[in-house]
């Protein structure tokens, strides 16, 4: 991606990130690595609506600014974390779309997975990045996802999305925020069923095929976690006539209320 590119699009989706009602006073960022060594960003304290190319700022990896008349945001070392995990990022984007931060907020796992597209485009895990004071800390606990998945909630704060460019990461904020919309609609009616596992695997096949895996995905988040999940899958499986849709259900839930995410 060359620079010019980069603040067009940065200018396009962070505005309709403010259309698709994402955003209010100054929320929400959006950068982009360019080259080798830089990353193209949107200031701090604009509103997304307001944004033009010349506003955006220019910085290094390790967040020293290079260029622009205004600051960077304040969550940049949280988009440096990913550029830094992963060689194949190019742009990451933060908004606080409604349904999916009230999933983060309110502390419930996104129910995912329940459509077969959405794994194909998102992978198996919809990770919720727990709370943390910002800065170090928020960028430690992000740490442990980034590798694992191309987009995630974090408690308290909205969502956050990446990919090898602006549009991939917009698009994939934009189907976290509709798949927590279904979800939400489904609540009162019983919930979405999840997809059985076996369905799972194959669209897990045909998403590698297609190039889309990210490098870790489908891996333990840590031992303990690992631990939580089997410990909850044998516990459910143990009770009888248990609908298997059902029971991955409420395992996924056990573990990431264990930890296990
Ligand atoms: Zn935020």
């Amino acid at each position: 991606m060359n620079e010019a590119t980069a603040r067009r699009d940065l200018v396009r989706y962070s505005r309709q990130m403010h259309a698709a009602g994402w955003v209010a006073n100054h929320d929400g960022n959006l950068s982009a690595r360019v080259g080798q060594g830089h990353i193209v960003c949107t200031p701090t304290a604009f509103s997304k609506l307001d944004i033009g190319a010349d506003d955006l700022v220019v910085t290094d990896l390790d967040g020293r600014q290079r260029s622009g008349s205004h600051k960077p945001f304040s969550e940049l070392g949280l988009h440096r974390a990913v550029y830094a995990a992963r060689g194949d990022v190019r742009a990451v984007v933060h908004a606080h779309p409604p349904f999916a931060t009230a999933f983060g907020v309110s502390g419930r796992p996104v129910p995912h997975p329940f459509l077969p597209e959405a794994v194909v485009s998102l992978g198996p895990e919809l990770p919720t990045v727990p709370l943390t004071a910002p800065g170090e800390p928020a960028v430690g606990a992000l740490k442990a996802f980034v590798r694992r998945c191309d987009a995630a909630l974090l408690a308290g704060n909205g969502a956050l999305a990446w990919g090898p460019d602006l549009e991939t990461a917009y698009l994939r904020l934009e189907l976290l925020e509709h798949l927590c919309r279904i979800a939400h609609a489904a609540l009162p009616l019983g919930g979405p069923r999840l997809l059985p596992a076996d369905m799972v695997a194959d669209l897990l096949a045909k998403r590698a095929k297609a190039g889309l895996a990210a490098p870790d995905e489908g891996r333990p988040a840590s031992a303990e976690g690992d631990v939580a999940r089997r410990a909850a899958q044998r516990a459910v499986a143990a009770i009888p006539n248990v609908d298997p849709a059902l029971a991955a259900r409420i395992a996924a839930e056990v573990a990431a209320r264990m930890g296990g995410h």
